[in-house]
């Protein structure tokens, strides 16, 4: 599958001053060279030197005419995106031309190539680790600058090289084990649990210091989903607002909202916040809000935090009440032992340059757990301590420096996880004498667990799921 050669547009769809086709596999050259043209002659030019940029013009080969005026770089394996021989060529960013230009070199032989694809074989060909490929993919898609230093990091090997570092160390366990079990008549002493602990217990250490901020991690990546609930007129828009502007950063709306509920990202200390204002979630008759209160019910309840919204101004009502129950029907603001709410809720109390009328205390007895802010999106009074509580709700702006690397995968978390608990098993057994090739299986399942990371020990499936979650092209 790997040999063939694989085409697809690399930039995005909808007009720009330049586009690129990008042409990757053994044939690229030979299947480009005879579309191209010098402006000024009809015959073919020779491949021009490799990694140089070239004025061509690009035709039809069915009817010779000519579709762009292009830009196009030759670039001979190894030294390219997938290690293997690349052309791009650079046209006119119009989609019609474009795709008029693929089609051209998809008729001379070459396969449309599926998503993710070109990175994919910079995995297969070994340019990149399995991590550093999901880098990739979590650099296009950052959505802070503290997000984009992460995807950086881990595309330039920080994280393989930690986890890496683990395995090493686990493989200085194993190496001793084996070598005294595969060659018993070579006289290796079996070694002893003194021995072993020592590589086991840094591999420990290792993998718990890259587990502990994975949380943190994962939130720099995915964001938190912060709805804003509250019945209407309370000032819920308003604050969405409220929170876009108050922050310099990018913001970025989401396709595919509807009326009822809106989303929008805003940046909080380098976490993507993804605010969602809901239409409301209190009962209704009319057939329309009812859409509209079932969105936002699940809104709501797939949300990380919660901030209902009072107006401070007017007495509470009966549908503030409503609402405050509906939330804790869904489980926020519980209270656990000792611990912060599972979900937790942030009481904002709006309006606060207005003569404030609300039963605060009312509130407060029955968010018991939750902060409570006093806000006015008229004024922008009250909106930093909003974002101050919420920044400490999940210790935001913790990232120190260039040189921590936070682990940011899901997928990653798990597998650390899953190592650990089998250098656990593995230690457990040798305090308990257990003859040593049971100590091994443990090892070799933690280093394999490992290995899913850099995608060493990667099955096919799980290299499918990956890459098929790339954009064509990438
Ligand atoms: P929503 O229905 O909860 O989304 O509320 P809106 O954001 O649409 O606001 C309802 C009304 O309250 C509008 O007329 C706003 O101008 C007003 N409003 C919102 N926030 C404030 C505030 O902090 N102070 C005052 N005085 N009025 C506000």
């Amino acid at each position: 599958m790997q040999n063939d050669t694989i085409a697809a547009i690399a930039t995005p769809q909808g007009v720009g001053g330049v586009g690129i086709i990008r042409v990757s596999g053994s044939d690229a050259f030979s299947l480009v060279a005879p579309l191209l043209r010098r402006p000024s002659r009809e015959d073919i030019p020779p491949v021009p030197p490799t990694h140089q940029l070239t004025y061509r013009v690009i035709i039809d080969p069915a009817t010779q005419e000519i579709l762009d005026e292009v830009l196009v770089a030759f670039m001979r394996a190894p030294h390219t995106y997938t290690c293997e021989d690349v052309v791009e060529i650079q046209g006119h960013g119009g989609p019609l031309i474009l795709r008029r230009i693929l089609r051209s070199v998809l008729a001379q032989g070459a396969r449309m190539a599926n998503p993710g694809e070109f990175t994919l074989r910079a995995f297969l060909n070994g340019r990149l680790d399995l991590a550093q490929a999901e880098a990739v993919m979590d650099l296009i898609g950052s959505q802070t600058e503290v997000g984009q230093r992460l995807a950086m990091q881990q595309l330039r090997g920080k994280l393989s090289d930690q986890v890496e570092h683990a395995r090493t160390s686990m493989l200085g366990a194993i190496a001793r084990i084996e070598a005294s079990i595969d060659f018993p008549e070579d006289d290796i002493p079996t070694p002893q649990a003194e021995e072993l602990l020592p590589f086991i217990e840094e591999a420990q250490r290792q993998i718990a210091r890259l587990l502990a901020g994975s949380e943190q991690g994962r939130l720099y990546r995915q964001g938190l989903r912060t709805a804003i609930i509250g019945r209407p007129n309370v000032g819920k828009s308003s604050l969405l607002n409220a929170l876009l502007r108050i922050e310099r950063a990018i913001v970025t709306p989401i396709a595919g909202t509807t009326r009822d509920t809106v989303e929008e990202i805003a940046n909080l200390r380098g976490i993507p916040l993804h605010l969602i204002d809901t239409a409301g979630i209190t009962p209704t008759q009319d057939p329309v809000e009812q859409l509209g209160v079932q969105r936002s019910r699940l809104a709501a309840e797939t949300a990380d935090v919660i901030l209902h919204v009072f107006d401070g101004a007017t007495a509470l009502t009966e549908q503030d009440w409503q609402v405050a129950q509906e939330l804790r029907a869904m489980g926020y603001g519980e209270k656990r032992e000792g611990q912060a709410a599972r979900r937790p809720v942030v009481v904002v109390i709006n309006k606060a340059d207005c003569e404030q009328v609300i039963d605060v205390a009312a509130i407060q007895s029955f968010w018991q757990d939750a902060s409570l802010v006093q806000t006015s999106t008229l004024t922008g009074e009250g909106l930093e301590a909003l974002e101050n509580t919420l920044a400490e709700l999940v210790q935001a702006g913790n990232v120190s420096g260039n040189e921590s690397v936070l682990i940011t995968s899901a997928r990653h978390q798990e597998a650390l996880r899953r190592g650990a608990e089998h250098l656990n098993a593995a230690i457990l057994s040798l305090g308990q004498k257990v003859p040593l090739d049971f100590v091994s299986i443990d090892l070799r399942a933690a280093y394999d667990a490992l290995g899913e990371v850099t995608g060493e020990t990667a099955s096919e499936d799980l290299l499918d799921r990956i890459f098929s979650e790339f954009c064509i092209g990438k």
